[in-house]
C-alpha cells in the first residue's frame, strides 16, 4: 500500500480549506503596533453581552460538574418563549454546530445538498466534510435563486441551505417564498433556514415562523446566540425541527456541546428584551450611517438586513483590506465569497462607524 495516511483521508476533506475568521484584534494589534483597533469583521454585537448574561456567569460556580447533557433548562426557556415542545428543539455549540448534524445525519458519499453563491461558506464546508458534493446555485441579485435551486434538485439531493438574512450578502427571503418552495420540492428532501441575524428582521414577513415545522416535517429551522445577543464566545444556537428530526439530529450530538456558562447566559439573554431592542437600534443607527456614507461617497452597496452591509471597493478586496487595516479597521475580505472587490463591514457603535467612515473618505481620495 503506497497511500500515505493523509492520502486516505474521508475524500470529501481533500479538497477543503479551512475556515478563515475575521482577524482578531490582539493579533492586529501587536503585527501593525497600532494603539486602537476597532473590529468590524465578525458581525458581533457591538454593546456587548447583556448585563443580566453577564452576572450568572460571572456567579456561576459548577464549573467542576459536566454541563446538563439535555439543556434542559435552557429548552425549557426556548418552549416557553417561542411555543415549542421541547422535544423540538437541538441545541448547537454555535448554530455553526447544527449545520453539521444536519449533513452528518443526512448526507455521504453519492449524496448531494445544495446552497446559494455567495451563500454562508460553513454550507460547502460541512456538506464536503461528509463525502457528498456541494452544489452551488448560481446566486441572483446577489440572493437565493430559489426557482434555480429547485431545478438543481435530482435523486441524490438530501439537503438544502437556505441563509435569511444571508451572510455576507446580507439579502433576504420572504417566509412565503419560502412556504413556496416548500410546497414545490420533494418532502423527503431537508431544507435548513438560518436565521442567525432573526433578531434584526424588521418586516414578520420575512420572519419564518417556528410553527411551520408541523406541517413541513423536513423543515429545520435555525437560530443563533452569537449575532444580537452578544454571546460569540460562548457558542450558542439551537433548531427547531419536527420531533423526529430533532430525534436524528441528536443521536450526532456530543452529549456536552453546549457547555453550562452557555446555557446559563442564554436563558438569561432571551430574557433581557432591553438589550436586545437596544442591539437592533444600535444596529438600525450605524446602518443608515453606513447607508448614507456609501451614498455620499458613490459606492455600491448590497442592501442589508442583517448586522452588516457589503459594498463595492472598487478594486482587488485584499487590497482594499489591507488599506483599512492598516487605519485601524479590521473588515471582512468576501474573495472567498466570489465577491472579489466587495468588503463587509459589521455595523458597530456609533463612534465605531464614524471611524470607519472617516477611513472610507481617505480611501475614496486615494482610490
Ligand atoms: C454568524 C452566522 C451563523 C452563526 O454562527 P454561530 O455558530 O451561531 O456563531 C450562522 N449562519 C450564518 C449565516 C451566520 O452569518
Amino acid at each position: 500500500m503506497s497511500d500515505s495516511l493523509l492520502d486516505r483521508a474521508n475524500k470529501g476533506i481533500l479538497g477543503l480549506k479551512p475556515y478563515e475568521p475575521g482577524k482578531p484584534i490582539e493579533e492586529t494589534q501587536k503585527e501593525l503596533g497600532l494603539q486602537k483597533i476597532i473590529k468590524l469583521a465578525s458581525n458581533e454585537n457591538p454593546l456587548g453581552i447583556s448585563p443580566k448574561a453577564l452576572n450568572i456567569i460571572s456567579s456561576y460556580d459548577d464549573l467542576n460538574r459536566y454541563p446538563d447533557g439535555n439543556a434542559t433548562n435552557f429548552k425549557e426557556k426556548v418552549s416557553q418563549e417561542e411555543g415549542v415542545k421541547t422535544s423540538m428543539i437541538t441545541v448547537g455549540n454555535g448554530s455553526n454546530d447544527l449545520i453539521e448534524f444536519v449533513s452528518k445525519c443526512f448526507l455521504s458519499e453519492g449524496d448531494n445538498a445544495i446552497y446559494s453563491q455567495h451563500g454562508f461558506a460553513i454550507y460547502p464546508l460541512a456538506i464536503k466534510s461528509t463525502g457528498a458534493k456541494a452544489i452551488k446555485a448560481k446566486a441572483k441579485d446577489w440572493g437565493h435563486d430559489l426557482s434555480l435551486m429547485k431545478d438543481l434538485i435530482n435523486e441524490n439531493t438530501k439537503v438544502i441551505f437556505l441563509a435569511s438574512p444571508n451572510n455576507p450578502t446580507g439579502t433576504i427571503l420572504e417566509s412565503d417564498k419560502i412556504i413556496e418552495f416548500l410546497d414545490d420540492i420533494p418532502s423527503n428532501i431537508a431544507v435548513f433556514v438560518d436565521q442567525a441575524y432573526f433578531e434584526y428582521i424588521q418586516e414578520d414577513k420575512y420572519k419564518v415562523p417556528f410553527k411551520l415545522v408541523e406541517k413541513y416535517k423536513n423543515l429545520i429551522i435555525s437560530r443563533s446566540f452569537s449575532k444580537a445577543h452578544g454571546l460569540a464566545a460562548l457558542r450558542l444556537g439551537y433548531a427547531i425541527s419536527s420531533e423526529e428530526i430533532a430525534e436524528f439530529l441528536n443521536r450526532v450530538r456530543q452529549p456536552f456541546n453546549t457547555n453550562s456558562l452557555a446555557l446559563a447566559a442564554g436563558i438569561e439573554a432571551i430574557r433581557d428584551k432591553d438589550h436586545i431592542a437596544q442591539s437592533v437600534e444600535i444596529n438600525k443607527s450605524g446602518m443608515q450611517k453606513a447607508i448614507d456614507a456609501f451614498d455620499s461617497l458613490g459606492f455600491e452597496y448590497i442592501a442589508s438586513f442583517g448586522n452588516f452591509i457589503s459594498f463595492d471597493s472598487k478594486k482587488d478586496s485584499d487590497s482594499s483590506f489591507d488599506f483599512f487595516l492598516k487605519k485601524g479597521i479590521i473588515l471582512r475580505s468576501l474573495k472567498v465569497y466570489e465577491m472579489p472587490n466587495h468588503l463587509r463591514v459589521s455595523i458597530g457603535l456609533d463612534e465605531e462607524m464614524n471611524a470607519f467612515i472617516k477611513v472610507l473618505e481617505e480611501y475614496k481620495k486615494a482610490l
